[in-house]
């Protein structure tokens, strides 16, 4: 039986012979595609090409793709652990043509192999070809039926409709029929009462879809219509987990030995076994498969968080946790202990995992640890809304309620559910709805986005000029209209462009489109698909005109400053705290630069400064900038050039190097280091798990840093008439405080003892109650003290009442403290105090035998105190 690792093998081989180039795969997590978070198909990586905005030698290529389908049109979440063959993460077979060949080719090699290779039987295979569609006015896809008919017989053939079978990238873009092929697992029994053809695309789990064949021909316009693409373009994509277990002779994906040892593991730590209960084997399918999309979108550098696609794999891990926490009784961390067995499955095809090992543990760790305290919170809550629902008279709990424990809490409905049926109740699902429905709105409303048709002025590419020049002469080559919440924008490809388009960190440039005496501002450039698109707010009056491109080069050079400064503090702090200070991110922009990096603990103050000492060592050697701009990738590493995980590298790279600092970067950089001036850490924080934070200033901005710190320190020497030592100076000055306000209290215990003489004398006594009171200027700790003093030398059935109404400064006070045995009697300072304190505009309240009140109100004293003696009974 072949293991999954020789499948994997035989697939990239077998498209070798066929002249592919083999590539690896890309991150899963993408960065430079503003419609997807994830890659969700091997395709996406090729997006540029199939734009055409990128040359497509080499035209035949294959791999296999780590792919996520957690979002967006391909969201499979829900599914996963419940059925057997849709994960996650998976990893997806697939070779490509571009405008080499089409149909007929894809559909040989693709039989060839599975037949002819992998020994699948031709029986249980069945395909699928588009059925044609009249609304499109396009017939049935004869020619791809044509070519399977060489294979297979008609009978195994299945015409499928819109929805099945044919491709679209998007509402426009490349699109086109496809092919799909499907495998009946079932046993031969079941085979000889129904056809394997009857199940084709029904939802068996036994007859699924393997391998899909997408024949890219046409292109979709804004306004709907197809018109025929320039470049004719195959892509398949095969779920290699669906292909290990129709080698391996499984009915389920979770069986093959791509996730059994990850079982296994999981089964000894609870003790459960597996396949002997439902809710227990989905539970633990539903870890298994969570683990690797946790793992690896975290090697690609993705963290959960609370934004975007670090929220989407954060609710991924808590789907795991839960799922553990309510079938399998983890009660605690868990997840992160099965690293070491997915690396020993997986970590030879992906060695990221192995290099990043202790980073993704400790973020999962902390992320499980804090999930699982938010569900016992979560738990209490729902406890209480069960409480006050039952009391209410009702066994159902609001939809509402339940939607605030789905959205604050993480519980999905599922888990309410079962809690509340456990305690013979129910949810009102209409309403959960509802609630559903209006957010999904909300985030609707806030996405909405109208894209029109790019509008072809001259065909052609960009030219990206700008590591070498801040202006050039441009034409624009295309461009269309952005509309988002009813602002306009246009998007504007130039066939020459000084202008960096946002990518790796680095802000993109702004500047300006001149044409005579027009003068369009560019606010900002970004990267579409590998594209630069300028962005204007509104149109030149001659779009055909010859314009000068220009950028603002002052803050294009403060960028650089920045852009180069990190690649030194990289250096530097791999120096000062080891190598495995990686990166984790990056933000450079004109005003500062952000550096993420892999460390465990807090970066000490003298680290920090020898840091910015190795920095300052650099920017003084001056190192002139040595930059390779076509280097093949293995030379790049030999030189020294770390590749980051999680970004994506073509054949060629650039190469940046100052001095030691070798780095691959698209970015622009300063000509040489002398130009940073100066560099200063404002900030280290931490970002997460194992990653910390460092933000700082170059040049400029760090010179008015340091005159910030300069003036401060003026303006202190200053109010300590410019003593020489000025630390010692402030210390003293602190203690000399401490002993003042050491003396102040003990005199004020002086006149507290005094007032107290003072106040007894003056008593009254009403109603068999001894009253006391005080009113005036005191602070009111010590009028607190006092109270409790009182209180203490009453004799033990004495009924002692004292009320003080206080001014404080600009502030004032109510205070009652009475005797036990007038509270006894029914009486309760907290609400006499907190009744008056309306007088003083003020709140407050307490316990039953003492209560204080602040207010702003001192005019109100009187009164207040008048209240409480009324309310008590005693005038
Ligand atoms: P299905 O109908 O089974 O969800 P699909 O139509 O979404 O499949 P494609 O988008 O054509 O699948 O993806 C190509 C191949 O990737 C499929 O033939 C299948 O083998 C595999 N695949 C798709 N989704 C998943 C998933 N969630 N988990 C594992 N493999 C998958
Ligand atoms: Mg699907």
């Amino acid at each position: 039986m072949l293991t999954a690792k020789e499948i994997r093998e035989s697939f990239k081989a077998y498209f070798a012979s066929k002249g592919h180039q083999i590539v690896p795969s890309a991150p899963m997590v993408l960065k430079g595609d503003p419609t997807l978070m994830f890659t969700n198909a091997g395709m996406n990586q090729w997006k540029d090409i199939i734009l055409g905005t990128c040359e497509p030698e080499p035209r035949r290529r294959a791999d296999s793709q780590k792919c996520l389908r957690v979002s967006g049109k391909h969201n499979d979440l829900e599914e996963v652990g419940h059925d057997t063959y849709h994960h996650t993460m998976f990893e997806m077979l697939g070779n490509w043509s571009f405008g080499d060949y089409f149909k007929e080719g894809a559909i040989d090699m693709a039989w060839e192999y599975l037949v002819n290779v992998l020994h699948l039987d031709p029986a249980d295979l069945y395909v699928t070809v588009f059925e044609g569609s009249a609304e499109e006015k396009l017939e049935r896809d004869n020619e791809a039926a044509g070519y399977w008919l060489k294979h297979v017989p008609s009978d195994h053939i299945i015409n499928g409709n819109k929805h099945d079978n044919f491709w679209e990238m998007g509402d426009t873009g490349p699109c086109g029929p496809c092919s799909e092929i499907h495998l009946d697992s079932r046993s031969p029994e079941e085979k000889a009462k129904v056809s394997g053809r009857e199940l084709v695309n029904k939802d068996d789990p036994q007859v699924i879809e393997i391998w899909n064949l997408v024949f890219m021909q046409y292109n979709r316009k804004a306004d709907g219509s197809l018109e025929k693409l320039s470049m004719n373009v195959i892509d398949t994509g095969m779920g290699f987990e669906r292909l290990v277990r129709a080698l391996q002779g499984k009915h389920s994906n979770y069986d093959t030995d791509v996730f059994q040892p990850i079982i296994r593991v999981i089964s000894n730590m609870c003790g459960k076994e597996y396949g002997k209960e439902e809710n227990v084997d989905v539970a633990m399918r539903v870890i298994a498969d969570h683990l690797r999309a946790v793992a690896f979108s975290i090697a690609d550098g993705q963290l959960p968080s609370n934004a975007k696609a670090g929220y989407v794999i954060r609710r991924i891990l808590r789907r795991a946790v839960r799922y553990g926490y309510t079938f399998l009784d983890f009660k605690e961390a868990f997840i992160y202990k099965l690293l070491p067995v997915l690396i020993e499955t997986m970590g030879d095809a992906y060695p990221e995992l192995e290099a990043q090992k202790t980073l993704i543990e400790r973020v999962i760790q902390e992320e499980e640890n804090s999930f699982l305290r938010t569900l016992e919170t979560g738990i209490r809550l729902l406890e209480k809304k069960m409480e006050e629902t039952k009391n209410s008279g009702s066994k159902t709990l609001s939809g509402v309620d339940a939607f605030i424990l789905y959205d604050t809490y993480g519980f999905p409905l599922d888990l309410t559910e079962l809690i509340l049926r456990e305690n013979g109740m129910e949810a009102n699902i209409e309403e959960f709805n509802v609630e559903m429905q209006k957010q999904k709105e909300r985030a609707r409303h806030a996405a909405a986005v109208e894209t029109g048709d790019w509008i072809t002025i001259k065909e052609g590419e960009t030219e990206f000029v700008g590591y070498d020049f801040f202006e050039c002469d441009a034409e624009i080559l295309r461009y269309r209209q952005i509309k988002q919440k009813n602002k306009t924008q246009y998007q504007v490809v130039l066939d020459k462009s000084p202008f960096y388009a946002e990518m790796g960190g680095q802000v993109g440039d702004s500047g300006w489109l001149i044409n005579g005496n027009e003068k369009i501002a560019v606010i900002d450039t970004k990267r579409e698909n590998n594209l630069p698109i300028h962005i204007i707010e509104k149109l030149p009056q001659d779009i055909t005109a010859d314009f000068t491109a220009k950028i603002d080069a002052k803050k294009r050079i403060q960028s650089e400053c920045n852009h180069s400064a990190t690649h030194l503090l990289h250096e530097s702090l791999r120096k000062v705290l080891g190598s495995h200070v990686e990166q984790k991110g990056s933000y450079v922009s004109p005003d500062v630069l952000r550096f993420d990096f892999s460390h465990f603990q807090k970066v000490t103050d003298e680290e920090i400064r020898k840091v910015e000492q190795l920095v300052s060592e650099k920017i003084r050697a001056d190192y002139k900038l040595e930059e390779h701009r076509n280097m093949p990738i293995d030379e790049a590493k030999k030189l020294g050039a770390m590749a980051l995980f999680g970004e994506k590298y073509g054949d060629k790279v650039r190469v940046v190097k100052y001095g030691n600092s070798i780095e691959l970067c698209g970015g622009t950089h300063i000509p040489s280091t002398g130009m940073i001036g100066s560099l200063r850490i404002i900030s280290e924080s931490s970002v997460a798990a194992g990653v910390r934070r460092i933000e700082a200033v170059t040049a400029e901005k760090a010179e008015n840093y340091t005159f910030m710190l300069q003036d401060t320190l003026k303006e202190l020497r200053a109010l300590f008439n410019n003593v020489p030592n000025l630390a010692q100076t402030i210390r003293k000055s602190i203690e000399e405080n401490a002993e003042l306000k050491k003396q102040v209290s003990e005199y004020i215990k002086e006149k507290v003892q005094t007032l107290k003489k003072e106040l007894i004398a003056k008593a009254v006594v009403r109603n068999g109650v001894k009253l006391i009171v005080f009113k005036g200027e005191a602070s009111v700790d010590a009028i607190k003290d006092l109270a409790f003093q009182i209180k203490g030398e009453a004799q033990s059935e004495e009924k002692v009442f004292f009320v003080a109404g206080i001014k404080d400064g600009a502030k004032c006070a109510l205070m009652v403290s009475i005797s036990d045995s007038l509270v006894k009697e029914g009486l309760n300072a907290g609400k006499l105090v907190k009744d008056a304190s309306k007088l003083i505009q003020g709140g407050g309240g307490g316990q039953p035998h003492f209560a204080t009140a602040g207010g702003k109100n001192a005019d109100g004293i009187d009164a207040a105190v008048d209240a409480i003696l009324k309310a008590a009974e005693l005038v």
